[in-house]
């Protein structure tokens, strides 16, 4: 039987709950029902096309299905498709945890797997809190993040989470934490207007947070430079810089979650190189596999690592895992793309098309609706408000984000916003007419749902 469009599009109604979506609003609607890829288009069960504008939620590096790629899975599959890591060691995790080191910003040196992005966090925020207890400190089981951090939806990760939207559900379920002021320049939480001005009021309230909690805190978590989620916000040149010199002051550990902006996202390999900043521990997921298989890091110091060390019944040891941590398919993938990014100098193009991006931006910043244009490396967030001068936001039930998109849609653009903000987050291998065809497409998607009032 031939299974036609119609009969996914029931089944997929019948019995899919899809993730951070109205599911009435989505019964009311026809999904497209993405069969295959291509480079960086995504192709639906009728044909048609679609640019794929948020890299199928940030994942995306090489394009779909690679052929290089492809190869290194079915070679692996061909040889052996798991095993575990809980009392063995396997080749591919191995050769991976080696080469990832080596790129890693210095003084990282361990490499713990798990699944997701979540986890990578989830396994930091343990880590980092076991490491006080081993070291005398068990009182420092506190962290700090950011006004709206995103960190992942499991318990945890939600709980070093900032957008209240969603996460004040689940308040009851979560461990508190404590809030530092976003470095959000376009609405600055201390009413400044310059940078040149302003003296990074937040780095002052951080420290302030930081030299009143001290003694209570494990670690500070940040998505360095470009907090993704939380509506592709951009820090200011030297913020991360300073919460590393501030955490070195506090005895604080830095927990910097590249789960966004890792693998070549900001024009280099980690966000962190810009500011020649080391955290002590780094989650890693999204772009670690190409946007192939689920496969996530935390990198650890050390440092760290060596405060785990002790005799079997000190119960030192991390006591953490998941099933298929450093799957043999997901790590042997993510060995080729690293190749991949050799071969192709695809660092270089990435900061060729970066060029490119904020040129586009520029002009898009002038239309009426646009608020605000942010831009870190190949991500970027455009805010559409009511006024441009007063900053008003649409109330976030009219979805403008949503129907800006929808439009887009149709012009072969498949972006997600958030919230107001529409987000340009392609595959690191998007070509120059690609991305022209992208902005242009996002743009046609403002104007047409602006009319339609
Ligand atoms: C997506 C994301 C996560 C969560 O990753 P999942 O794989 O969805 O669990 C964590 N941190 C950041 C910065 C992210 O962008």
């Amino acid at each position: 039987m031939n299974i036609t469009t119609q009969n996914l599009q029931t089944l997929d109604k019948q019995h899919v709950w899809h993730p951070f979506t109205q599911m009435q609003d989505w019964l009311a609607d026809d999904p497209v029902i993405i069969v295959k890829g291509e480079g960086c288009w995504l192709i639906d069960s009728d044909g048609n096309r679609y640019l794929d504008g948020v890299a199928s939620m940030w994942t995306n590096v090489h394009g779909h299905s690679h052929p290089a790629l492809n190869k290194a899975l079915s070679d692996q599959a061909a040889r052996i498709e798991h095993s575990t890591l809980l009392g063995l060691a396997g080749e591919q995790s191995i050769l991976l945890a080696a080469r990832l080191i080596d790129i890693a910003p210095l003084g990282l040196s361990k490499v713990f797997y798990s699944d997701n992005g979540s986890t990578a966090v989830e396994v930091g925020l343990k880590m980092a809190y076991q490491y006080h207890c081993h070291r005398g400190h068990p009182q420092k089981s506190r962290f700090i993040r950011l006004q709206h951090a995103y960190h992942g939806d499991t318990i945890g990760s939600m709980s070093v989470g900032g957008i209240n939207i969603y996460h004040d559900t689940f308040s009851p379920l979560l461990f508190s934490t404590i809030e530092s002021p976003a470095p959000n320049c376009y609405r600055c939480p201390f009413g400044k207007e310059d940078l040149s001005s302003c003296g990074m009021a937040c780095l002052n309230a951080l420290e302030e947070l930081m030299s009143e909690y001290s003694g209570q805190l494990a670690g500070m978590i940040i998505e360095p430079l470009l907090q993704g989620a939380g509506g592709m916000l951009v820090h200011p040149e030297g913020y991360l810089r300073g919460v590393r010199s501030l955490c070195d002051r506090y005895g604080i550990l830095l927990i910097t979650d590249e789960v966004a902006t890792g693998f070549g996202r900001t024009g280099k390999m980690f966000a962190c190189e810009h500011e020649a900043v080391s955290p002590d521990i780094m989650a890693l997921s999204k772009g670690l596999c190409a946007g192939y298989l689920p496969l996530a890091a935390t990198l650890a110091t050390d440092e760290i690592y060596q405060a785990f060390l002790g005799n079997y019944t000190e119960l030192k040891t991390f006591f953490h895992g998941h099933t298929f941590t450093g799957n043999p398919l997901a790590c042997a993938v993510a060995l080729k793309s690293l190749d991949l990014f050799e071969e192709n100098n695809l660092l270089e193009s990435i900061r060729k098309r970066i060029k490119q991006l904020s040129g586009l931006l520029q002009k898009l910043a002038e239309y009426p609706e646009v608020g605000n244009v942010r831009q870190c490396g190949l991500a970027a967030g455009i805010e559409l408000v009511r006024d441009k001068i007063t900053k008003e936001p649409y109330p976030w039930a009219e979805k403008r984000g949503i129907r800006a998109c929808r439009k887009a849609l149709r012009h072969g653009i498949f972006s997600r916003p958030l919230g107001n903000t529409l987000v340009v987050f392609p595959p690191l291998a998007v070509t120059s007419e690609e991305l022209d065809f992208l902005v242009d497409g996002l743009y046609q998607g403002i104007l047409e749902s602006s009319n339609e009032g």
